[in-house]
């Protein structure tokens, strides 16, 4: 057992979108930072990251239901749509930049343009998608949004879907041609690639198992080789701990304040997947529908076309699921060693408040596969179950804390836990998730270096033009932003997909 000490700059724990987004960030903002990447497994991009492990939406609140709540009086509050919406245009913007200084290419390796539709059915969710659209259709960043309740129109958009379709009660779809089908696998190897060649020392197989603050208030992580079992002591003035569902057990072990009495619940997600050429061509959007009762936000279903490895095809789900583990390739041990004597309370407190959603989950678990099949009728209503083959996704660690709505309280947003000197950050929580990185890496970057913020501004406003302005309040903004990023990202040049078949026999 070795036991080598190296100091550097920056420790970025983990080699998912978040930390290959902050390390490109840090790059560019202070090129001369060593930086150091340690990633338990083989690659880059190999849990949630993975294209296979999510479904790949660019979230901008185009489709997804669940970002825009109906008010007691009937309003429709669009707040958190149009911060979803705004949190995407800055990624956007940043992959833009990359692509526009030759740092990364070929963006259509990881974005593509695939409609946005939200689908609903019975009138009481046709009445709230209407509202939904007149709220959101006069938004700037909402323009080119359309409504339809009739089933003709819906069979043009939606062909698989309305096929062979009952219609025995009301149905409604909104469309926006601006939507996005995000590989987030291959961003993340891109950036990865990327920040190789800017020296960015990156160690794959080498599992963080500690981290431990130093007398002179740096860090240091130990860490262990898992190939050869070796360890050796790395130390950084500041760490980002980009562990995905790991994050959390590596936050208790730096031991701040912040980081107490916080726990985590993990959801795992399953994935229905369709490859018939047949029948993927009959689709051609990422299709929302309404969560069931009593289910997480996540587990709101979708059909969706996706475009991997130059390939179509179709996902549907995702199904919730439970699992002990905090990471797909992680231990069965995570959920129990997570619960320590600061968090047992908030723990035992949320165990209490969300028995309806343990129950569903284990309910989603016990699903079998024509089961799972009869969910997918009601998007696709002669699904038949040969051609579908279903597919472990990602896990999600859900926050739990004591927040002013009660003791326990489960979150389903992510959050950036970091130490007052700001020398060490962490991000726990999974949604809207990857879409979000540059966001939410702007502002571990904010909340950690605050003395060096005002001068790296000029260059973050280079990388990302509109930083610090509200889009919304900016309708000629918003023309010129997406004009300018779907040019770069290739989104204006029209669809790789090969074109859905209209006529549906
Ligand atoms: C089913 C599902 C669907 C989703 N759909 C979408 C979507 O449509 N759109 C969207 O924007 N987001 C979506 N998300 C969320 C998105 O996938 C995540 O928010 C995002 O990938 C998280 O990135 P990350 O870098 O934080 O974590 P990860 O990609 O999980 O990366 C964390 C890395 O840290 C490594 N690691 C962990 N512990 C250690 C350790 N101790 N030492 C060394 N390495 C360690 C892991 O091996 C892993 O590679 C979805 C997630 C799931 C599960």
């Amino acid at each position: 057992m070795s036991n080598r000490q190296t100091k550097t700059d920056v420790i970025l724990i983990g080699a998912g979108i978040m930390s290959a987004t902050l390390g490109s960030l840090l790059k560019e903002l202070v090129p001369d930072w060593e930086i150091k990447v340690f990633e338990r497994r083989e690659g880059a991009g190999e849990e949630s990251s993975n294209e296979l492990n999510n479904a790949g939406t660019g979230h901008s609140s185009l489709c997804e239901l669940n970002y825009t709540v109906e008010q007691p009086d009937g309003s429709i509050d669009i707040s958190k749509a149009v911060k979803v919406n705004e949190e995407y245009q800055v990624s956007k913007q940043f992959w833009s930049y990359l692509v526009n200084s030759n740092l990364i290419r070929n963006p259509r390796e990881f974005i593509v343009p695939v409609p946005h539709m939200s689908f609903v059915q019975g009138e009481q969710d046709v009445t709230f998608l209407k509202k939904r659209f007149e709220a959101l259709s006069n938004n700037p960043l909402f323009q080119g949004m359309e409504f339809s309740d009739d089933p003709e129109k819906l069979m043009e958009w939606i062909p698989l879907m309305m096929k062979d379709r009952a219609l025995d009660k009301p149905v409604a779809a909104t469309r926006i041609e601006s939507g996005t089908d995000v590989n987030f696998g291959a961003l993340t190897r891109t950036l990865f690639t990327h920040l190789k060649s800017k020296k960015v020392d990156i160690k794959f197989k080498h599992n963080v198992d500690d981290i431990k603050r130093a007398s002179d208030g740096s860090w240091e992580l130990k860490v262990r080789n898992v190939d050869s079992d070796t360890v050796e002591r790395h130390t950084a003035k500041f760490v980002f701990i980009g562990g995905g569902g790991g994050s959390l057990h590596l936050l208790q072990k730096s031991g701040i304040p912040e980081g107490k009495g916080i726990g985590g619940f993990p959801v795992s997600g399953l994935f229905l997947v369709c490859q018939k050429p047949d029948i993927v061509a009959q689709h051609r959007a990422k299709v929302y529908g309404q969560a069931p009762v009593g289910a997480p936000p996540m587990s709101v279903p979708h059909l969706d076309t996706r475009y991997i490895d130059k390939k179509e095809s179709l996902f549907f789900g995702p199904f919730a699921g439970f699992s002990p583990k905090f990471l797909k390739y992680g231990s069965m041990l995570d959920l129990v060693t997570s619960v320590n004597t600061q968090n047992l309370a908030t723990m035992m407190a949320a165990g209490v408040k969300n028995v309806s959603l343990t129950s569903y989950l284990i309910k989603q678990v016990m699903l079998s596969k024509e089961k799972r099949i009869e969910a997918l009728r009601e998007f696709v209503p002669n699904a038949k179950s040969e051609d579908w083959d279903l597919l472990v996704a990602g896990q999600r660690v859900q926050i739990i804390k004591d927040t002013a709505a009660g003791k326990g309280t489960l979150q389903f947003g992510t959050e950036v836990i970091s130490a007052a000197d700001g020398s060490i950050a962490a991000l726990l929580g999974a949604s809207p998730g990857a879409s979000t990185a540059v966001s939410v890496m702007l502002e571990v970057i904010k909340k950690c270096f605050p003395q060096q913020i005002t001068a790296w501004e000029p260059k973050i406003k280079e990388m990302i033009p509109t930083y610090g302005v509200s889009l919304v309040n900016n309708p000629e903004l918003v023309h010129e932003n997406h004009a300018s990023t779907a040019r770069t990202l290739g989104l204006s040049e029209g669809l790789p997909l090969q074109k859905a078949r209209r006529t549906v026999s």
